[in-house]
């Protein structure tokens, strides 16, 4: 692909897309920017913004579009993005968020969109039983915990369950997912853009198969 990359990826909670953004982003350079990652730092940190964010990621909400496209925007526009890059992980999410990035790369757009495809039922098993490291953000899973007492591998952070990880959560986000986030796939894909991979294999199968995609898509 001809810099800069310009890679969206789309799928559901729990698909994979963070795992799979950072390794690509790693590969190849790209700056990754994680809307959720963005704003769980902002709660952290106890910004303002961060405050606000907070009530409707606890609830399993999206945080209003201008919010979210005011952070994206200033992103864009560093020079890391502009001249190598960038994979954008759980943005655009609405109609609105797809259209104004489509302006702010104008005229060009995004290059490749991946739909990283996952069956509800595995999303449901992967969210419920998912942990995380307060430190560096690693994934773990009650099935695959750190070697020591929830303490991260990497950074030695405690690993927790995330606060929107709870049933209810989980359920409101996979319904606006459906509702709102899933019309997306369509509209990428009248544009040409769109490709859908399979996203429940083996994690390194899936990586090489993005890989490849991205090479492809010159
Ligand atoms: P998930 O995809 O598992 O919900 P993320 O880490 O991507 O997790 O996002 C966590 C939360 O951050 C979302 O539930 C939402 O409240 C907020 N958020 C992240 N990205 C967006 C976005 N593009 N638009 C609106 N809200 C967002
Ligand atoms: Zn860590």
């Amino acid at each position: 692909m001809n810099r800069p990359y310009r890679i969206v990826m789309i799928g559901k909670q729990g698909a994979g897309k963070g795992t799979q953004c950072s390794k690509l982003a790693a590969s190849l350079g790209l700056a990754h920017i994680s809307t959720g990652d963005i704003l769980r730092g902002a709660v952290k940190v106890g910004t303002e913004f961060g405050l606000l964010a907070n009530d409707y990621m606890e609830r399993g909400d999206l945080v209003p579009d201008d919010v979210i496209l005011g952070i994206v925007e200033d992103r864009l526009d560093q020079p890391d993005c502009r001249d190598i890059g960038f994979v954008l992980d759980g943005f655009p999410r609405t109609l609105a968020q797809a259209t104004a990035l489509d302006e702010i790369l104008h005229p060009d757009g995004v290059k490749l969109v991946i739909n990283l495809d996952v069956p509800t039922d595995v999303v449901l098993d992967r969210l419920s039983s998912r942990r995380v490291c307060t430190g560096c953000g690693r994934t773990y899973s009650i099935y695959k915990p750190p070697s020591s007492n929830w303490t991260c591998d990497d950074c030695a952070h405690e690993v927790i369950q995330r606060a929107d990880d709870t049933p209810e959560a989980i359920s409101r986000r996979l319904a606006i997912y459906d509702e709102v986030t899933s019309p997306l796939i369509a509209w990428y894909q009248e544009k040409g853009k769109l490709v859908t991979i399979a996203g429940d294999g083996d994690f390194n199968a899936v990586a090489i198969e993005i890989a490849h995609l991205v090479e492809r898509a010159q």
